[in-house]
Parts: structure tokens; C-alpha cells; sequence
């Protein structure tokens, strides 16, 4: 791997067929690693888009295509829909033929609580696989950060990372939810700079992650993301915070050489 810069726990896939003013966006995985050079970041967490909207084997099979190509660089999550009878099977797929090295769930866009028992097989199978949970959290009432905990406690030798730090409205609840649970990650992603110090200065340094939500765009440049990239200076934070959340914590999370 290169000298690590940013580790972004939080990017995106295009959406290549989901029906919104971002469908069909274009741009592909050397594109993609383009605007990662422009933007200082050597590796990424690539979630899917379209899976989100439709959890299916072909949204997988593409984020596996997608990351492909820069297996050092880009580590790909799948999606599954928990109610579905195949999530199981589609998930074993996921780690054991297309080398995926996480699940993102997104309880509100997926339509299903934290607190079904159908969770409980599906980490089991992403636990075994020795990788990680990333839920979207930080818009209520499906996706709040004490709702994932409360899995996250169920489970507490699988990691679980809570994808937006509670976002405007509920930062300071996953903040207390990250506190109180060892095995809970919390990633600075769309949450507010104020929040992003408090959370640096009040939660657990070896627990912190960020993310750009990069890919959610109609074009590779990304603006968005590289400017939140630059926001991190003006949050007056120590020197080992930022290591720890930039590069640290994602990188042991991952297991990559430092
Ligand atoms: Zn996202």
C-alpha cells in the first residue's frame, strides 16, 4: 500500500441503475481512484448505491467489480436485505466468492429494525468472515446509534460502525452509544464540524473513523468530498486524533499493513 494519507471508511459506488436524478452516473473504478489521488486519500471503504434502494446479487457482484481492480486500495461491503429468505446464502457469497470484507445495512432506506431477529444469523456469518458491520444511522426512528448498539452488544466480537456519527440530529446519542459499547466505531460522516470536535475530544480515540460519503454524485471530480477532506482543518484538533481517526483505526479495522 502507499504511505497512507486519508483512509475514507465511507464512499460509495455510482448509481448505475437506480431512478433518481444520480442514476446512470457514469464514471468508473479509474475514475474513481483519480479523484482519490486529487483528494489525498489511499484507500477507501466502497459501499454500494443501488443496492440500497434494491438489495440484490447483481448490486453486489457490482461493488466486487467496482473495487476489483485496486484491491489495495479499495475494499468493497455488500448489501442484503435481512427479511429476505437468501440473505444468508447471498451473504456467504459475498465473503466467500466476491472477497467482500463487510455488510452495510441501511435500516431506514431498507425498511427493517436493528432490533429483528434476523439480524442474529447475519452477523454471525459476517463475524466468521472476520468482517464488519457498517450501518447508515442518524435519521430516526430505523436508524438511530443506541438501536445499532443494542445489536452491537448482542454481538460484541463483531465490529459495528455507526456510517454517519448521528448526523445533525442525533450525534450526541451515537456519541453516548460509541461510550458505552466496546465493540461500536463511529464514523465522522456528514456530521457537523461542532460535533466532529466534540466527538474527538469526548469519545474513544481508538474508536473513530471518517468518511466523505464520496460516489454520491453524477461525476468522478467529487467536489463535495474533497472539500470535506479540507473541512478537517478547520475542526482545531490534535495531531493524534487526526492520525488515529485518518489512519489508525481504519487501518487496523481493515488489517492493512502501516
Ligand atoms: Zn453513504
Amino acid at each position: 500500500m502507499c504511505e497512507a494519507t486519508v483512509i475514507d471508511f465511507h464512499t460509495h459506488t455510482p448509481a448505475w441503475h437506480t431512478a433518481s436524478w444520480l442514476a446512470g452516473a457514469a464514471f468508473g473504478a479509474d475514475d474513481f481512484a483519480a479523484f482519490m489521488d486529487s483528494a489525498g486519500i489511499s484507500a477507501a471503504v466502497v459501499l454500494s448505491h443501488d443496492g440500497l434502494f434494491h438489495p440484490t446479487p447483481q448490486a453486489n457482484d457490482e461493488v466486487a467489480d467496482f473495487v476489483g481492480k485496486y484491491p489495495d486500495r479499495m475494499f468493497g461491503f455488500c448489501t442484503v436485505s435481512p427479511r429476505q429468505p437468501t440473505a444468508v446464502a447471498e451473504l456467504e457469497r459475498c465473503f466467500g466468492k466476491l472477497g467482500m470484507r463487510g455488510l452495510k445495512l441501511h435500516p431506514w432506506l431498507q425498511g427493517f429494525s436493528m432490533h429483528e431477529p434476523s439480524l442474529d444469523p447475519i452477523c454471525e456469518v459476517v463475524q466468521a468472515a472476520g468482517g464488519i458491520l457498517l450501518s447508515h444511522d442518524g435519521t430516526p426512528p430505523y436508524s438511530t446509534g443506541l438501536q445499532i448498539a443494542a445489536l452491537a452488544r448482542r454481538h460484541p466480537n463483531l465490529p459495528v460502525v455507526l456510517g454517519h456519527g448521528g448526523l445533525h440530529d442525533t450525534w450526541r446519542e451515537s456519541l453516548a452509544a460509541v461510550q458505552e459499547t466496546e465493540n461500536l466505531y463511529l464514523c465522522i460522516c456528514g456530521t457537523p464540524p461542532y460535533a466532529a470536535r466534540h466527538i474527538l475530544e469526548n469519545g474513544p480515540l481508538d474508536r473513530i473513523l471518517f468518511g466523505t460519503d464520496a460516489g454520491l454524485s453524477e461525476k468522478a471530480s467529487q467536489d463535495y468530498a474533497v472539500a470535506r477532506v479540507a473541512e478537517i482543518d478547520g475542526w482545531r484538533i490534535s495531531d493524534r486524533a487526526r492520525q488515529a481517526m485518518l489512519i489508525d483505526n481504519p487501518a487496523r479495522l481493515l488489517g492493512l499493513r502501516q
